[in-house]
């Protein structure tokens, strides 16, 4: 199911919209005060796919906002797709790193 989550910028409802693929530019409209300023959420259904599921569902070319960047799965996997996308094998390494990215890990290789 396409659902999506919606926060009103009016009001901060926090509401879940259908909106299927050919309804891209649906005017989302908040359920409480009917405004139409509304934000994207990271839909909590995201948190329950796969890898894989997520890496498809990038799309590289896209303006990714700050709340993408708050669930830390997120970090590396858009590097990963957009490797994919040049044909670039980054191997086990990269994994590695984006392990160590996500951990905070690589923070504390900078400190020595
Ligand atoms: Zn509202």
């Amino acid at each position: 199911m396409p659902l999506f989550e919606y926060e009103c910028l009016a009001c901060h409802a926090e509401f879940t919209e259908i909106v299927l693929p050919w309804e891209k530019d649906k005017v989302i409209v908040c359920p409480r005060c009917h405004g139409r300023e509304v934000k994207k959420l990271v839909s909590s259904f995201s948190y329950h796919q796969s890898e894989q599921d997520r890496l498809s569902q990038i799309d590289t070319r896209a303006p990714r906002d700050e709340s993408y960047y708050r669930d830390d799965r997120n970090i590396g996997l858009w590097a990963k797709k957009r490797a994919q996308e040049l044909g670039v094998d980054l191997g086990t390494k990269f994994d590695e790193v984006v392990e160590k990215a996500r951990t905070g890990k690589i923070f504390d290789e900078y400190d020595k």
